[in-house]
């Protein structure tokens, strides 16, 4: 005792809760918690994939086939898991599609990386090799794409129509694929230095709800879901001189709120006269920069909307923000925030129209407008919601076509022939290296397993199939998740652009070896939700293992 003493104490440096990890009860710790996320996404995977219903803490419900939608809503406080959420987020910054793809991958790499680790090969050596493998994939990607013109619109209609297939958005796709490439075709432009991009800055989504999905329609110009502020107003106006403004036209707090102490009557007859006249004057300015319509994002006072009636000015308040800022491109209008420096240079021209049976405002910009909205519409809120997510995931791909100008086929096809080529790259690899480029070409297989497991077919047999043809050479060779053959996917119409693909390999990529990276998990509270303290193995496939206590409150059973 005394001797232990004169060795010092043990020095303690964390706090009584603190709870800490190492080495491989750390690595198993994350890698299931990792692998129980993308778990619970893989069975949405392609055309057959199946939906999933999210309930919020306050009850809203999300009905989603969309990777980046469900693991953003699960409300994730796993910090490892939150990494696999932040590589959906990134594929869908970065490709707008393949959010699913990527974390499914991710999952996988992870999964056999164990694997490794039980083998007793070092974390470095795992992440040496998968780094050398995503780059070798991503290039092998690059050689399997086949070019494209822009131009080609029929491969366009084939990009949006892959990427909408199985999801809210694929009874329309014919229709919806056209006016998506209609859409993305008129905010393409070549930039300066001859290349082509969509800017989808000037394309708006606006949802209606209460008709079918076949009625969406591409518009010039922006659709406002709102009504004028008062009945005596103008609805329509052909030569609209319009003012956006984002702040409220009313009497500031501190002026209404003010203290009153009145002696007589005609002291307050005075105040209230004299807020009018203020009002009148702030109405006064708008007519004085010529404009004949106004939408502001805030709120018209009454008193103001009355006035503004009687000088037969359109006025629309409480505009989304996302509305103003369209109508300024749209217009070439300014956002006004103050009347007293606002001018005619301010004003946006065109033409607004409406329509008083769905209340929508038309608004079309003059000469050298630019800007489209892409009017969806669809029987219920959930609906609408579902069919936005699908048509701006088509949206993506179809722009990044036009952009980066290579496709492949999909089904699987990509994933097979890549991981047959790293395969024989490792070969070329020495020292354990070469266990984690097999490790990761057998990853990448998890897609067309995915597929078809999810399509009630035999993955094995896929798989053998799949390799077959690739074997003998079709490099487009992937599943037809409704006939269970194996075909040339580029022929029969199921193209994905390059882009999405390489995204989702460095994501997936990055992610794993960032969680493979950690030897230690230091928690300054209780870890407790991780339940697999030393020993805890991971869960197999859907099991899920501990480390996911804090997923989701309520969604436990619906995985
Ligand atoms: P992600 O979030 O990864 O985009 P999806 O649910 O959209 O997930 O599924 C994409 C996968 O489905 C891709 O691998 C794609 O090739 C595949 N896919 C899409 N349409 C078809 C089809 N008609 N036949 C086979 N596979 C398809
Ligand atoms: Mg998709």
């Amino acid at each position: 005792m005394s001797q232990r003493q004169m060795q010092g104490q043990p020095m303690i440096i964390l706090g009584e809760d603190a709870q800490r990890m190492k080495d491989k009860s750390a690595q198993e710790h994350n890698i299931s918690a990792a692998r129980a996320v993308a778990e619970s996404v893989r069975s949405t995977l392609g055309p057959k994939g199946m939906d999933k219903m999210l309930v919020s803490s306050m009850g809203d419900v999300t009905v989603t086939n969309d990777g980046v939608t469900i693991l953003t809503e699960m409300d994730i406080d796993n910090p490892t898991a939150s990494m696999i959420v932040e590589v959906a987020e990134t594929q869908e910054d970065e490709a707008g599609d393949g959010t699913t793809s990527a974390v499914a991958i991710a999952g996988e790499l992870l999964k056999n990386a164990e694997d490794l680790l039980d083998q007793d090969i070092h974390p470095s050596a795992i992440i040496k090799g998968f780094d050398m493998a995503a780059k070798e994939a991503k290039s092998e990607i690059q050689d399997i794409a086949t070019d494209v013109d822009p131009d080609d619109e029929e491969l366009l209609k084939k990009v949006a129509e892959t990427s909408m297939t199985g999801k809210g958005a694929e009874l329309n796709k014919e229709l919806l694929a056209q006016i998506i490439v209609d859409a993305v075709n008129a905010v393409t432009v070549e930039a300066e230095d001859g290349s082509v991009v969509a800017d989808l800055e000037y394309l708006n989504i606006e949802t209606q709800t209460g008709s079918s999905a076949g009625d969406s329609e591409l518009l010039e110009g922006a659709v406002v879901d709102k009504d004028p502020v008062h009945e005596e107003m103008p609805t329509s106006v052909d030569d609209a001189k319009v003012l956006l403004m984002d702040t409220a036209i009313e009497l500031d707090e501190t002026e209404v709120d003010a203290q009153l102490s009145v002696d007589d009557p005609s002291q307050l007859q005075n105040f209230l006269d004299k807020e009018e006249q203020q009002l009148k004057d702030l109405v006064d300015k708008v007519e004085a920069t010529g404009a004949n319509v106004l939408f502001c994002q805030k709120n018209i006072d009454d008193m103001a909307q009355h006035y503004l009636a009687e000088k037969g000015i359109l006025a629309v308040k409480r505009a989304k923000k996302s509305d103003i800022e369209f109508l300024k491109e749209v217009l070439g209008a300014s956002i006004v925030s103050d009347l007293d420096s606002a001018s005619e240079d301010d004003l946006g021209h065109g033409t607004v129209s409406r329509d008083e049976n769905e209340g929508l405002f038309y608004v079309e910009g003059g000469e050298n407008a630019h800007g489209v909205t892409l009017l969806l519409r669809g029987s219920t809120d959930h609906v609408v919601d579902e069919l936005e997510r699908g048509v701006t995931d088509a949206l993506d791909v179809v722009a990044s076509t036009v952009a980066n100008g290579a496709v492949l086929g999909g089904g699987g096809a990509p994933e097979i022939e890549v991981a047959a080529r790293l395969r024989d790259f490792a070969d070329s690899v020495e020292g354990r290296e070469q266990l984690a480029v097999e490790a990761f070409a057998d990853a990448l297989e998890i897609i067309p397993r995915t597929l078809a497991e999810n399509a009630g077919l035999d993955s094995i047999d896929t798989l053998v199939d799949l390799r077959a043809a690739h074997e003998d050479g079709d490099v487009s060779a992937g599943l037809n998740v409704f006939t269970g053959d194996v075909e040339n996917t580029l022929d029969t119409g199921v193209v994905e652009p390059a882009h999405a693909k390489t995204q989702a390999v460095s994501s997936a990529a990055e992610a794993a070896n960032l969680v493979l990276k950690i030897d230690d998990i230091i928690a300054a509270g209780d870890l407790s939700t991780s339940g697999d303290g030393d020993e805890g193995g991971p869960g197999g496939p859907g099991g899920a293992p501990g480390g996911m206590g804090g997923m989701g409150g309520g969604m436990g059973g619906m995985m």
